[in-house]
């Protein structure tokens, strides 16, 4: 019987690992061919980069030909500086980041970056400038190292660690028992969403992109993490070009510009404090916010 078990057993863990893989390529199938009907054009140039500056030059888009989602989008990150979207969900807000990652084209206007239309370059060199802090960031079945260090590989792991200081994740990793060595993901420890996301900021300290996407998680975080989250993001955004598509208004105080976009249209812009004394849809937003951090706060102090 123990004949028969052995390779049954073994035949067992084939099955697994087998099936794993299949997951996780399914998950990285499911990202090409959402980007599949890109191609480079014919006479695409690698990306000419001087300081990283964006603009979004009257974009219109929609994901099918019926429903427009973006209706004449305008806006410009200059170079080493942070555009923040903020807006009711639907509005469009994420859109506009699988946009400058050209994972769709514009069907009116245009995305530029330092002058140069992305449809007129190539997508390596797109891709190798830009960072994405993605909402919800997909682990390997891997190491903690391993996920960290893909965002460059061949990394040192004193720059690794250096990283995870940076992003604020590296004081719970060594509370674990294997510290490093632990394996996360989906048949590993489960992080949560905060530490996933602190784990994709760690990667894209590493990577140093010139241009950097971070799109906020809009499941809730204890006020603590929302904090720890909110230093690493100024760690990783500074000196960069930055878009950051926002859920909490308390991510976007310090942003250089807000957009407040509305079903796909610009409806208010400008600095946190001029946004406020223009009382409009920010205004408002922001005195609802304000309200339920308080409420929050409150309880976790009762609570804890
Ligand atoms: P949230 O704050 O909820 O994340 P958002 O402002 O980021 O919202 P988007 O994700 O940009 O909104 O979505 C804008 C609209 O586009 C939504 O109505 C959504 O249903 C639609 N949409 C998003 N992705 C697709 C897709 N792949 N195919 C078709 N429609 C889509």
């Amino acid at each position: 019987l123990v004949q028969l078990y052995m390779p049954l057993n073994f035949l067992g863990f084939v099955y697994r690992e087998i099936k794993q893989s299949l997951t996780d390529m399914e998950s990285m199938f499911r990202l090409l061919r959402e980007n599949a009907e890109i191609e480079d054009s014919a006479h695409a140039a690698p990306l000419v980069l001087s300081g990283g500056e964006v603009r979004f030059d009257d974009v219109r888009f929609g994901y099918d030909p019926e429903r427009e989602i973006l209706g004449g989008v305008s806006f410009t990150v200059p170079a080493g500086r942070t555009v923040a979207i903020v807006g009711p969900s639907g509005a469009g807000k994420s859109t506009i980041s699988r946009l400058l990652f050209r994972f769709y084209d514009v069907n009116g206007g245009a995305v530029v970056i330092d002058g140069q239309d992305i449809r007129d370059i190539t997508q390596a060199s797109l891709r190798s400038t830009i960072g994405i802090v993605p909402q919800d960031t997909v682990l390997f079945n891997d190491t903690i190292y391993y996920n960290i260090a893909y965002g460059r590989p061949g990394a040192s792991k004193d720059e690794i660690e250096q990283a995870a200081q940076l992003a604020r994740i590296h004081d719970f990793v060594i509370t674990l028992p294997q510290g490093y060595d632990t394996r996360v993901g989906e048949r590993g420890l489960k992080l949560s969403g905060g530490e996933k996301q602190r784990v994709a900021i760690a990667r894209t300290i590493l990577k140093r992109p010139s241009i950097l996407i971070f799109d906020e998680a809009t499941s809730a975080l204890d006020t603590h993490t929302e904090k720890e989250i909110q230093v690493s993001l100024r760690e990783v955004s500074r000196d960069r070009t930055t878009l950051i598509v926002a859920h909490r208004l308390s991510t976007v105080v310090d942003a250089d510009e807000i957009l407040v976009l509305d079903q796909g249209r610009v409806v208010e812009r400008g600095r946190h404090d001029q946004l406020l004394a223009a009382d409009g849809a920010y205004a408002g937003m922001w005195r609802k916010q304000q309200e339920a951090a308080q409420l929050q706060e409150r309880l976790e102090t009762e609570l804890a």
